[in-house]
């Protein structure tokens, strides 16, 4: 079975000398999203000759205001990935001015995307989910992911229109808001991810291989088998990695 995890921050494990090896040993496409653009060359020199590993190079909202002097860097890396994460926003700060920077730091990456294009975003967007939506907005030029979405459907439904996928973990396929969600989904807009190790699994941190039981839940969902359902998944992220130029954002 096609295991498939597009947000995984493999640099914040303990043991992640072993946990990349254990992607390449079990075959999971793992994306290895970043929170800060400094820490991405030596991900990326880690990762470097892995066939199933891809590094993403990323600045976190929650850093955005500590790190944004981080931003000319990300600039300078940006062409040295597709894959790009985690950014976004995060309002759980009430501070005006903290989310102002977010803003900032948020909109710029997404200019840089935009410009170079065939960008694949992992996005941020707790209790910031329409401000995120409207700010990518509808002919952006790549493929967004809204990772651990948490927003409401009205949100979600224009997300869906713009063309974004939404990415599944083990913490939202066990409460009923996120099963709600999931399966007002359509199949071809979904996608896996770990989220480790800030999420938690049996009292571990969870790990890319762990995207086993999202596919099962999502197969029960969609009522079909496992292997259906990871085909759906694998389908997905082909269709992903596909180029499409500005005009391709209208063909869904
Ligand atoms: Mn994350």
């Amino acid at each position: 079975m096609k295991l498939i995890d597009t947000h995984c921050h493999i640099d914040l494990y303990r043991d992640y000398q072993a946990l990349i090896h254990e992607c390449e040993e079990q075959r999971v496409v793992t994306v290895a999203v970043t929170n800060t653009p400094s820490v991405f060359p030596r991900l990326q020199s880690l990762l470097s000759g892995k066939r199933f590993l891809r590094p993403a190079i990323g600045l976190h909202p929650e850093l955005a205001h500590t790190r944004q002097s981080e931003l000319s860097l990300m600039k300078e890396l940006l062409s040295e990935t597709r894959f790009v994460g985690e950014i976004g926003l995060d309002y759980v700060t009430s501070d005006s001015q903290v989310r102002d920077i977010q803003k900032r730091v948020f909109q710029t990456i997404l200019t840089e995307c935009d410009r170079a294009g065939n960008k694949i975003l992992t996005v941020h967007s707790r209790r910031a989910a329409q401000e995120v939506i409207d700010m990518i907005g509808q002919g952006f030029n790549g493929k967004v992911i809204l990772h651990w979405y948490s927003g409401n459907t009205k949100a979600a439904t224009l997300a869906l229109k713009y063309g974004f996928y939404f990415s599944a973990n083990t913490s939202m396929i066990s409460s009923d808001a996120g099963r709600r969600l999931l399966s007002a989904i359509p199949p071809d807009r979904l996608l896996t991810e770990s989220d480790g190790p800030f999420v938690a699994l049996d009292h571990r941190p969870a790990r890319p291989h762990d995207v086993e039981r999202v596919i099962s839940e999502l197969g029960s969902i969609w009522k079909m088998d496992t292997s259906e359902a990871a085909d759906i998944i694998s389908e997905n992220f082909k269709a992903l990695l596909t180029t499409h130029y500005n005009a391709g954002q209208n063909i869904t």
